[in-house]
């Protein structure tokens, strides 16, 4: 199997502010593993908050000792890579997953033996910004589902004005920017205009202060779920967080791909918890990988393509909020314009 790492920078349609920064670009990278005239597709993210660049997650990923020549060792093959940044890990795996696929001649879903019956439907994500600003934002995308990201600074006026403008389902990510006590006095205050759900409130690490905001809300009768995404990256970290949070955020980018991904969601079912699968800003290829697992979760955040104007890759396609999975063997992407 040989493995090539190429740039892949990804211009987004609106520039793309979280509680950790802002963007107008991402800088991700395409894997290729080539095996017996075929091509698997696989993509590292890189996401500044976790302290990786382009150039250091191919710098891993040139760096890898050869991959052998069965793909169907994936469990050795993953076993045996260095420790390194799980975006590049994860690039390996999805176009490992690519190739069994591409070999066997069936998609993805199939060979985890699941089916597409209904899936849920994906949100769209509202990057911060001025209340005003996010509510026509809002407005003119009328979309069913919509997930806002909020920071420390005034977040209700920008729920409030949101929540005027539409009846979409809205969920909420505050990316860690909230203490404890400013988590508890907005959650409770953001309840009444109906969230479906509270995405990472706290910093990340000691779970402590998780359980601590959970009983304070059920005791003041808030049953909003909190979900947990930076404070669970793999399935090691679910049962330390099994009754602090509702629910585990899933991305390949953050479990090193998708058989790491599968343990998190099944360690997440045994312990009770709701599983949403998300994405980072990812093209066609990640988000593709990502999307075959989604009949065995509850809530999909997969909008990683529709936030790209120069998505190099064809892959799930999307009918407002209703997602389709390819059928091709394999992830079932291709490239649009290959080079
Ligand atoms: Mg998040």
């Amino acid at each position: 199997m040989k493995l090539t790492s190429h740039p892949m920078t990804l211009n987004l349609r609106t520039t793309f502010r979280v509680s950790h920064g802002a963007s107008d670009q991402r800088h991700n990278v395409l894997a290729q593993i080539e095996h017996d005239g075929l091509v698997g597709y696989g993509e590292a993210a890189a996401v500044f908050y976790y302290g990786d660049t382009q150039e250091s997650l191919m710098a891993y990923l040139n760096g890898l000792p050869d991959l052998g020549d069965d793909p169907f060792l994936l469990e050795d093959i993953l076993n045996s890579l260095p420790s390194g940044p799980p975006a590049a890990r994860a690039a390996v795996d999805i176009a490992l997953y690519d190739l069994w696929g591409k070999m066997i001649g069936q998609p993805l879903y199939r060979l985890f033996g699941l089916t597409l019956a209904p899936l849920p439907p994906t949100s769209f994500t509202i990057g911060i910004d001025t209340p005003d600003v996010m509510a026509a934002r809002v407005r003119e995308l009328n979309y069913p589902i919509i997930k806002v990201k909020l920071d420390a600074d005034d977040p209700e006026s920008a729920v409030a004005a949101i929540r005027k403008s539409t009846d979409a389902r809205l969920r909420v990510d505050a990316n860690a920017a909230w203490t404890p006590e400013q988590a508890l006095e907005l959650i409770t205050r953001l309840s009444q205009y109906d969230l479906e759900l509270v995405e990472q409130p706290l910093a990340p690490g000691d779970p402590k202060p998780y359980v601590w905001l959970h009983d304070q809300l059920r005791a003041r009768g808030v049953m909003t779920p909190i979900f947990a995404d930076e404070s669970i990256k793999t399935s090691r970290d679910v049962a330390a967080h099994a009754g602090a949070v509702d629910g585990v955020v899933v991305k390949l980018m953050k479990t090193g791909g998708l058989r790491e991904a599968l343990r998190t969601i099944h360690t997440a079912r045994a312990h009770g918890m709701k599983i949403m699968l998300s994405c980072m800003i990812e093209s066609s290829v990640g988000v593709t990988a990502a999307a075959h697992l989604a009949p065995l979760c509850d809530h999909l955040d997969l909008d990683g393509p529709l936030l790209i104007a120069n998505d190099p890759f064809r892959g799930l396609c999307y009918e407002g909020a209703e997602l389709s999975i390819p059928t091709a063997p394999g992830l079932g992407v291709s490239l649009l314009d290959p080079r």
